[in-house]
């Protein structure tokens, strides 16, 4: 494909002053900047195409030499000087900005946010995560909650905003990089010139330094704060699970990205159920009287209490399953079942009274155990529970 003439490309006249050609590729890079087309070739074709003339005419000799031999003579020279033959990469063009936009922190004023790139240019602060544990009891894990926690953490500094600057005129450009956050180094290798782009050492990749520091944050551009966070719990959670709330962690200074706040869960013990996965187990203990002639009793569910009937000549170590009283899957409409587990209880005192009684029943035929068929043994009593 034959090159555009740079000046076309641009848009400015032949005799333009570097001034010009500044804004008019100002204009276009923020016209065809790929964080505003995103996935749009055409545009990323455009603001290449724009960034490598600027890269010619902005450069007096190169821009002398474009002049009297057009195209052509820069293709021979193609390892000299980052331009011609293959074009510039994007981390070329992105550490150009610096010295276009001028400035502190050019590119987060236009896009909101800068880049992060892989070898060099502007980097993005990142505030680091934060973990927290959130206690919830087996209630709260059945309906969901939402827990309000204040959060002890790095929050941005009101004085400065989150610069770490005493006010505006306190940043300078960064010397060393010009603005741009990267460096380039060329290096001589026997293939010729090697080109390579890292971050600035002296401004982090910022672009920027500050002369004068915030007094409050003493340019960290964060303090240490307290923020009152109001997390949804989904129902169905369980102990060791983690919750993730992106951008809650941490703050990071100078229009950096915060961290997340990982939420660690934890179960409060209930007092009378126990959990297993979505079931619930209760212990039911039922003296023998009542297991022999029959009774209902009130056992404690999540949802609070349920009655139960316990029919005549219930043995123990039954069973009785409580259909969909237990605890929801997250994320899901299925829900665990009550287990609740019979214990026959043995009196272990008695009155002279009651001894005389049973002591009447005792030996009696009904009252020798006689587990027959129809009675079903510890282990499909097992196997019906772990169904
Ligand atoms: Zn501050
Ligand atoms: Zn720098």
């Amino acid at each position: 494909m034959a090159k555009r003439d740079y000046y076309d490309v641009l848009g400015v006249a032949k005799g333009a002053s570097a001034d010009d050609i500044k804004k008019a590729y100002r204009k276009m890079a923020i016209k065809y900047h790929p964080d505003k087309n995103q996935g749009d070739k055409e545009a990323e074709e455009k603001f290449k195409e724009a960034a490598e003339a600027y890269e010619v005419l902005s450069t007096p000799e190169k821009r002398q030499r474009y002049d009297q031999f057009g195209h052509a003579a820069n293709a021979s020279s193609a390892n000299g000087g980052g331009y011609g033959g293959g074009g510039m990469n994007m981390d070329d063009i992105f550490s150009q900005f610096g010295d276009i936009f001028g400035g502190g922190s050019p590119f987060e004023g236009f896009f909101g946010g800068g880049r992060q790139s892989g070898g060099g240019g502007r980097r993005v602060a990142r505030g680091s995560n934060l973990r927290i544990k959130v206690r919830l009891t087996l209630e709260e894990i059945a309906n969901g909650a939402e827990k309000k926690i204040k959060v002890n953490k790095q929050i941005i500094c009101k004085t400065c905003d989150g610069s770490g600057a005493k006010d505006k005129s306190s940043f300078q450009t960064c010397k060393t990089c010009g603005g741009s956050g990267a460096v380039r180094r060329v290096t001589n290798t026997i293939l010729g010139q090697m080109q390579t782009t890292s971050t600035c050492p002296t401004c982090n990749g910022e672009g920027s330094t500050i002369l004068s520091k915030c007094t409050v944050c003493h340019g960290d551009g964060v303090v240490r704060g307290e923020e009152l966070i109001t997390i949804q719990v989904p129902a169905g959670v369980s102990e060791g699970m983690q919750l993730s709330m992106s951008g809650k962690g941490n703050a990071a200074p100078r229009g950096g990205v915060p961290g997340d706040l990982i939420i660690l869960i934890e179960e409060v013990p209930h007092e009378t159920l126990k959990r297993d996965g979505n079931n619930v187990i209760y212990d039911l203990h039922v003296n023998f009287v009542d297991a022999t002639l029959g009774t209902s009793v009130e056992v404690p569910t999540i949802d609070g209490k349920a009655k139960i009937k316990i029919d005549p000549g219930t043995q123990g170590g039954k069973i009785l399953r409580l259909k969909g009283k237990g605890l929801p899957e997250v994320n899901s409409y299925h829900r665990g079942d009550q287990l609740v587990h019979i214990n026959i209880w043995t009196p272990k005192a008695l009155s002279r009274e009651e001894r005389e009684i049973l002591e009447k029943l005792q030996g009696s035929p009904n009252f020798k155990p006689n587990p027959g068929k129809n009675e079903k043994s510890f282990f499909e009593r097992m196997k019906e529970y772990f169904e």
